[in-house]
């Protein structure tokens, strides 16, 4: 290597390393995702302690089908008593309401892709703290249209992040080949029905025998789930737990999603 060569090697790697040393001393997402305020203390998540107290966590007894809380000593919430389900349960850190609904929001409707990162974090603790287990992370996929529509999947760069966390692969093990009509107007049966054969298993190999994280931003009638489960375990899968950011809190007997029109169910 030439002197010259050798120097501007050596200024790369100086460059490289002030970058390393400001980014330790003055660390990304040193304000509130939520608020924007400065975070002083030491916090598990980019929030601070205001916005922190005024997340919707799940916590305490809950529905065994899709997380949610349930109020009673009932096994199953509402929607759950009602539907037959392929995944083994879904798991939620948040349900759909207030500041759980406004980060999912930010992520998908206001281009906040960072937003991921704080969901991914608190997705990871509350799979870590379900007991379950996984080997490889699938995301429930877009078509080619709605990709190009909003110019990314949110599904995708949570299961990044959540992939990450957790040392887990992510694998594009679903592809949707087929649009589908939007799930707000229909009923619980017809949103199945306008999901069927809009998914298709990849990477057949790597998903044979494996236990599969599948990663959705929300979780509602569970329709999507339970399809992309579906063709998963008919690929060979040995079993689908599902995880996502938020999961809504059914209302009545067949829940219909309405305030998560926006959503794909
Ligand atoms: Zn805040
Ligand atoms: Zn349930």
């Amino acid at each position: 290597m030439s002197a010259a060569g050798l120097r501007e090697r050596l200024k790369d790697a100086a460059a490289k390393a002030a970058r390393g040393l400001c980014a330790a001393l003055y660390p990304e997402g040193i304000t509130c995702d939520l608020c924007g305020a400065e975070l002083v203390a030491d916090t598990r998540y980019t929030l601070c302690a205001e916005c922190t107290g005024k997340l919707p966590l799940i916590e305490g007894h809950k529905c065994l089908g899709c997380g949610v809380p349930i109020n009673d000593e009932a096994d199953y919430c509402l929607r759950c008593q009602y539907t037959e389900s392929v995944f083994r349960k879904n798991i939620s850190p948040l349900t759909y309401d207030g500041e759980g609904k406004e980060l999912v929001h930010a992520l998908k409707f206001g281009g906040k892709k960072y937003i991921a990162r704080l969901l991914g974090a608190m997705m990871s603790d509350a799979f870590i703290e379900s007991g379950e287990e996984g080997e490889i992370v699938v995301p429930v996929p877009m078509s080619e249209r709605e990709r190009k529509k909003r110019g990314f999947n949110q599904s995708e760069l949570l299961a990044e992040d959540v992939g990450g966390r957790l040392g887990m692969p992510v694998l594009p093990a679903l592809g949707k080949v087929r649009d589908t009509r939007p799930q707000k107007d229909l009923t619980g049966k017809e949103r199945a029905e306008n999901l069927k054969g809009c998914f298709e298993a990849r990477f057949a190999d790597y998903i044979r025998r494996r236990k599969i994280l599948l990663v959705d931003d929300v979780f509602t009638t569970g329709s999507t789930a339970n399809e992309c489960a579906r063709v998963l375990l008919k690929a060979g899968a040995r079993s689908v737990t599902v995880l996502t950011a938020a999961v809504t809190v059914p209302k009545n007997r067949v829940e219909r999603g309405e305030d998560a029109s926006e959503h794909r169910t």
